[in-house]
């Protein structure tokens, strides 16, 4: 007899599944002192608060530019707080936008 396809668990065999790799049974368990370990991102984030866009000086600048194109330099001469549009604008991804869109027209 072939197995049917897209067999599930059962509700009850899912749960004991969750227990037995619940905490410490759990192949991930970094132990009791395990700390969240924040990301690049949101490590730029936390240096460089959100603020007026440095660019057109209008919109709030929810984007951090590299001024140097290099994602990893993340001194504060790097970098350039932007509004979204201004952003596309300066690394030449509202110009490619455009190109696309002639193309489908
Ligand atoms: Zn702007």
């Amino acid at each position: 007899m072939s197995r049917p396809i897209g067999f599930h668990h059962t509700e009850i065999t899912k749960g004991k599944i969750g227990i037995a790799n619940f905490g410490e049974n759990n192949g991930m368990w970094k132990g009791d002192l395990a700390k969240y370990k924040e990301t690049a991102r949101e490590r730029t984030q936390r240096r460089f608060p959100l603020k007026i866009c440095e660019r057109c000086r209008t919109k709030k600048g929810f984007d951090r530019h590299h001024i140097d194109s290099n994602v990893f330099n993340n001194i504060k001469e790097n970098i350039l707080i932007l509004c979204r549009s201004c952003h596309m604008i300066i690394d030449g991804r509202m110009e490619r936008l455009h190109a696309v869109s002639l193309l489908q027209i």
